[in-house]
Formats: structure tokens, sequence, C-alpha cells
């Protein structure tokens, strides 16, 4: 809809040009022919005569002629008298022949039709463009829903991983197929699920395929479509929505971003919530009117379920939460498998090892790590996907393109790769912190150079030791550049932000300072547009100045430690700066190599 709309006003810009420019153009062909004065032929024949013409053009019964002083004049002959009757002849002038009367005839036939068809046209898309800004207005309260039916259905095999939500939901599936089964039982029907998860884990996937295993319609919106400016609009599109939904029941909703409506009523400030809690109350009228015959589902995600309104979590309303979780190595390697299904992939790629070198990422992520593998492998003119455009790909999705534009001064050069040299060094060296396998001084993102670690499994459990060697393996990249430029520079400010980061969660959330076990927490105060206002220590400002005592000290005891195993450690570090500077990106076998050379 949205598109067909463009493509008339587009249609219609270039057309309004368009008759612009032949407005403006026969504005100036008008005066133009204006200067050209208008002569008796006898007068031209006496120039001719006289020699004072250059050459004349014929155009059917026009002559034009041009004199040899550059002025132009228009003559009109007799039909049925040649030129050379007024003694104009080759001998005296240069003749040229313009295509004759039928071209006259064709141009006078044009310019007599041609204004008229654009303004015919003109009136149309203008009435075109009334009457869909019309119906716009009218549709304000309709529902901006996608409904999704016919299309290939998405299902539970093209989810990777997800075991217990793909067995909870098993079961709406069971529902949605065969309603009658547990309606004779007397087995009420579940109105709502809440999937809860980080962006990109497939929660959408998931509900597309509910609907797909189910072979049921499916409608989409997001809850923030829902919020327009003007009151009232929300509920009015939420009571269309569940109308459509029910029409075509059984059905499942789906409504993404739950929260951007359903937040805890009575928080706001300002006039918004009106909207919202208008909206959500519809939302909430909507699912206790299903009665025991609808069959709609309402599938909803989110990813702060903790900001809900618990009326949104009373029984007969989103009373069944499955939790997502960010995918683990095997289900990684799962989902590059999916997403490499139709794309022709190298006999030798291994998706173990890519899934074992991307932690963090979700779904959505690792699609997109495929579809840049494919972009790369096509760019460099390959048939298939190979293992070097997987690991290409990956470093691009992790931290944005090689910016090979951003060149650095000699010396700038030299301070980044003694400071990647750094925490690398460091990082090899203290035995809780993950491998690293990659170190560069090729400028990506927002980052002058990168060093990468890997864990060798996954964790679960993080102990304190491990929090700190990796602030002294954070702090090692400013703590190379003091050793070595007796200086430091700007390049650390994201260090020092992680870094600071990990203190202020050991002392305040994982209870591992002086202070003792003991949550330091902070409560939200105040939604303001669906965001947070402000926050508030739920401590005393005693414990607060403490609090930042730890993490100073924290700080202070990481930053001493790196410095003193990078002096202990100065040949190695030599020796990595200097390779990189030399080839920039140290990884695998050389990398080993160098790291042998330390010793511990
Ligand atoms: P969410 O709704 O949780 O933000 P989506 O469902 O929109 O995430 O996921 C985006 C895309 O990521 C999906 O269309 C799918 O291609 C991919 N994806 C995410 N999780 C998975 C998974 N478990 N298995 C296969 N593909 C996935
Ligand atoms: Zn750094």
């Amino acid at each position: 809809m949205t598109n067909r709309n463009r493509f008339w006003r587009q249609t219609f810009t270039v057309l309004t040009f368009v008759f612009l420019m032949l407005v403006l153009w026969s504005l100036f062909n008008f005066s133009r022919s204006s200067d050209i004065k208008e002569i008796p032929i006898s007068q031209l024949a006496d120039e001719v005569a006289a020699k004072q013409v250059k050459e004349v053009t014929v155009d059917g019964d026009k002559i034009t002629a041009t004199l040899k002083d550059g002025t132009k004049q228009v003559a009109i002959k007799e039909t049925s008298q040649g030129l050379k009757d007024y003694g104009i002849t080759p001998e005296h002038v240069i003749i040229n022949v313009r295509s004759g009367t039928s071209g006259a005839v064709w141009t006078t036939v044009l310019s007599i039709f041609v204004p008229f068809l654009l303004l015919g046209l003109f009136l149309f898309f203008i009435a075109r463009q009334a009457r869909s800004g019309n119906m716009q207005a009218m549709s304000f309260g309709k529902t901006t829903a996608r409904m999704y039916a016919g299309k290939k259905p998405v299902s539970f095999k093209d989810v990777a991983g997800l075991k217990h939500v793909k067995q909870e939901l098993e079961e709406i599936v069971e529902f949605l197929k065969h309603p009658a089964k547990f309606r004779a039982l007397g087995a009420e029907i579940p109105h709502g699920v809440l999937l809860v998860g980080p962006a990109g884990v497939g929660k959408t996937l998931l509900a597309k395929a509910v609907a797909g295993e189910a072979g049921v319609p499916f409608f989409s919106i997001s809850a923030s479509e829902f919020v327009e400016m003007f009151v009232g609009v929300g509920a009015s599109r939420v009571r269309d929505l569940f109308t459509k939904a029910k029409k075509s029941a059984p059905t499942v909703i789906f409504i993404d971003e739950l929260d951007a409506v359903g937040r805890q009523r009575g928080t706001g400030l300002g006039g918004s919530h009106d909207e919202r809690e208008q909206t959500l109350n519809q939302i909430l009228v909507e699912m206790d009117g299903f009665d025991t015959e609808a069959n709609v589902i309402v599938l909803a995600a989110t990813n702060r379920p903790d900001v809900l309104d618990p009326a949104l979590l009373r029984p007969g309303r989103f009373d069944r939460k499955v939790v997502l979780d960010l995918p683990d190595r095997e289900e990684r390697t799962e989902i590059l498998r999916i997403h490499a299904r139709n794309k022709p992939i190298d006999k030798a790629v291994e998706f173990g090892e890519i899934a074992k070198s991307t932690p963090g990422l979700s779904g959505a992520d690792l699609r997109n790590v495929v579809n840049e593998a494919a972009i790369l492998a096509a760019r460099a003119n390959r048939k298939k996907i190979e293992q070097r455009d997987l690991r290409a790909s990956i470093d691009k999705t992790m931290l944005g393109p090689e910016r090979t534009s951003h060149l650095l001064k000699k010396r700038e050069r030299e301070i980044v790769a003694y400071h990647e040299a750094g925490h690398a060094v460091v990082g090899h060296l203290l035995p809780e912190l993950d491998d690293v396998h990659k170190v560069s001084i090729v400028s990506r993102g927002m980052a002058l150079g990168y060093t990468l670690s890997l864990p060798q499994e996954e964790r679960h459990l993080i102990p304190k030791s491990k929090f700190e060697q990796e602030l002294v393996a954070l702090l090692a990249g400013r703590a190379a550049e003091q050793l070595i430029f007796k200086d430091i520079t700007t390049g650390a400010a994201n260090d020092l932000e992680r870094a600071t980061k990990i203190a202020r969660e050991m002392v305040t959330i994982f209870g591992m300072s002086e202070i003792g076990p003991i949550k330091l927490g902070e409560r939200e105060e105040m939604v303001f547009l669906g965001r947070e206002f402000g926050s508030h220590k739920i401590y005393s400002e005693k414990l607060a100045a403490q609090v930042d005592d730890q993490i100073h000290k924290m700080i202070t005891t990481a930053w001493v430690k790196a410095q003193k195993l990078l002096t202990k450690h100065l040949t190695g570090l030599h020796a990595i700066a200097k390779k990189l500077l030399e080839v920039e990106t140290l990884e695998d076998e050389p990398l080993r190599e160098l790291f042998a050379t330390l010793k511990v």
C-alpha cells in the first residue's frame, strides 16, 4: 500500500516537472520567435539579390533567412511558387531544406493537443491525490497490522535450538488445530503467551512458526504502531485488529514490543501516557472478551518483562511466559546451518568453528554473518562460500566494516600497535582470561585497532579472579602507551568505560568487594514517553561513597598490575607491536609463535 502510494506520488512529481518544463520551453520559444522579424517575400528577394543574405532555410512555405550581419528574418512564400520564381537560387545564397509540410501539420496537431493532455493528466492526479489523502484520514483508526497468509509458511524446522520453547508452543499449536478435543474435556484454552528475550533471538520467527504449524492466518503488529499522536487512535486500532482476527479465527495475533504500551500504568508523566493507558486497557478488554469459542491466540514479545503492567500477566491474559535466551554454541551451529541451506557452501566449511567464535551473537546476527559471507564471496568472484568469507564476515558483523580510508599517521599507528600489543600480551599471560585469537591495527567501526579473545568453552559461572584479570587486560592498552611513549592518549576511552562498568558490577551486583556480599540496587523511577527518566539508589550516601572508593581501588590495582606485567615482558611487547606494524593483523600460527616466546 505505502509502496503504491509512493509510486503514484513520484509519477505525479515527475509529470508536474515535465509540464512546467514544457510551459517554460514554449514561453522561451515564443519570445525567441518574436525576435525574428517577418518580412514580405519580395523584400527577401531583394536582399538576396543585394547579397546581404548568408543562408535561407526552407520549411514548407516558411523561409527563414539569416543575414550576413546575423539577424534573422522570416518570409512566407506562396505555395504554388518555387524559390527560384523569386530569384533565390543556390548561386546567390546557401539553401537548406527542412522536412516538408507533413512535419508542420504534426507539430500543429501536437502543439494543440499536448497541453490539453497534460492538463487532463494534471487534474487526474490531483483528484487521485485528494482521494487517497481522504482515504488515509478515514482509515486512521484501522489497524496497520500485516496479515501473513498464503505465503510460504514458517515451520518449527526453520527455528534452530530453543527446544523447550518449541515444546511449550507445541501445545498452543494443538489447541489451534483441534480445539474441540480440548473443549470436550473442559480445558481452558490459553489466550496469551508472552515471549521474553533479547532482540533477534527469534520471537517473531517462533510466532510465525506457531501459525505455520497450525496452518492458521497470522496477524503481526508492533505495539509502538498502536500509539499515535491522537488519543484514542491506539485503542480503536486494537479493537479493529481483534475484530479482524476473530473474523478469520482460528488465528494467531503477534504483538511485538509489548512494553511500548504495556508499561505499568500510573507512572507516566505528561499527556502521552493517557494514550498508552487507553491502548493497554483496550488490549485487556479484548483479551478478556474472548469467549471460549474464539480461537484466537495472542503471542506478544518483549525484552523487558519487569516493566510490564501486572494486569497483563493475570490469568486469562498473558498467563504463560516463555523465555528465549541467546543461542549457545550448538544452537549457533544449527542456526548457521539453517541460514546456509539455500546457499552454495564449500565442503570445507566448518560451522562449528564459526559458532565457536561468535559467542553473544543472536540468531538475527548469525543470519547476517552468513549473508555477509555470501556477499564477500560474490565480490571475490567465488562460486561457493568459503570458511575465510565467513571469518571475514564475523569481523565485519561484530566490529563494523574495515576502514581503509582511515589512514593513520606513522606515530599514531605505532601507538595503536603498542596499545593492542599491550592488550594481547596481558590477555595471553593471565590464566583466567579467554584465549587471544586475533590482534589487529586495522580500523573497524569506531575502533582504531582490536584484540579478540574467545572462550575455550562457554562459561556460566564467572569467578572474581576472572573479573580482576579482565580489568588488568583492559587497562593494558593504556599501560603499554605509558610505558613506551611516556604519554597516554584518548584511545583507551572505551577500555576505561568497560573496566569501570565491570568494577561497578563487581561491587554493586555481585558483592565481590570489601563492602561485602550485598546487592546495592537502584530503582527505576518515573517513566517518561516509555523511557526511563531517572534512577534512585536504594542505599545510603555513605555506602555510595564506599562504592566509589572500592571501584577506584580495583581500577588502581589493575592499572599497577598491567604496568608491572608489561615491564616484565617488554621484549615480547616490542616483538608483537613490531610485527603488527608490519602485517597489521596477527592470528593463528604467527600469533601463537609470538606468544610462545613470552615466558610466564
Ligand atoms: P526477535 O523477534 O526476537 O527480535 P526475529 O524473530 O525477528 O527476532 O529474528 C530475526 C531473524 O533472525 C529471523 O527472521 C531468523 O532469520 C533469524 N533467527 C533468529 N533466531 C533464530 C533461530 N533460533 N533459528 C533460526 N533463525 C533465527
Ligand atoms: Zn584498548
